[in-house]
């Protein structure tokens, strides 16, 4: 399995699986999660009604509709309150539940964004390393999954990832 950082905008990019940074409605918001909206159209919106929601940590899966993605996998990041209230523990589950279900759903290729470190605050040098070595544990691990793309929208967050990468692989 190859983890790859790049930036763009996730919306665009043409895998098997794109992740959703949502809240646990799982109704839509802002950020990525309205612009996966917007652009796979109401669609997935009546999907996700079905749903009844998905508890912070966790990961639901429903179809792309009009993205170039086959498929949505939502999972709602945690908010940051201080870092004593399992946001770690949170992010990482956050990761691997959408790994898991994105492989279970035959999945060779993910896109994720950067969960929780926009309006949900989490400090991003932190998420970016929890991020980074979770998907590489769980590649270790054995997987179908190929190729997984961290998708930053900005230089910024671009930066802090390939960072964790770089810290990663020194050890
Ligand atoms: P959260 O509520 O989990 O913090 P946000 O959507 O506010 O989620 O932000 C998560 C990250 O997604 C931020 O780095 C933000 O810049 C980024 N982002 C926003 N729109 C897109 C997009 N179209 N593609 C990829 N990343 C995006």
């Amino acid at each position: 399995m190859d983890l790859q950082i790049v930036r763009g905008d996730i919306t665009t990019f043409p895998v098997d699986a794109i992740v959703n940074a949502a809240n646990t409605s799982l109704l839509g918001g802002g950020g990525v999660d309205g612009a996966i909206h917007r652009a796979a159209g109401p669609e997935l919106l009546a999907e996700c009604r079905t749903l009844h929601g998905c508890k912070t940590g966790k990961a639901k899966i429903t179809k792309g509709y009009r993205l170039p993605a086959k498929y949505v996998i939502h999972t709602p990041g945690p908010v940051w309150n201080g870092g004593g209230s399992h946001e770690a523990e949170l992010l990482e589950s956050c990761y691997r539940s959408c790994l898991e279900l994105a492989e279970a759903n035959g999945c060779r290729t993910v896109a994720f964004p950067s969960i929780s470190t926009g309006v949900y605050h989490f400090p991003l040098e932190q998420a970016a390393e929890i991020a980074v070595r979770t998907i590489l544990e769980y590649g270790k691990g054995g997987t179908a999954l190929e190729v997984v793309e961290m998708v930053c929208f900005d230089g910024r967050t671009k930066a802090a990832y390939d960072a964790a990468l770089a810290k990663m692989k020194e050890r």
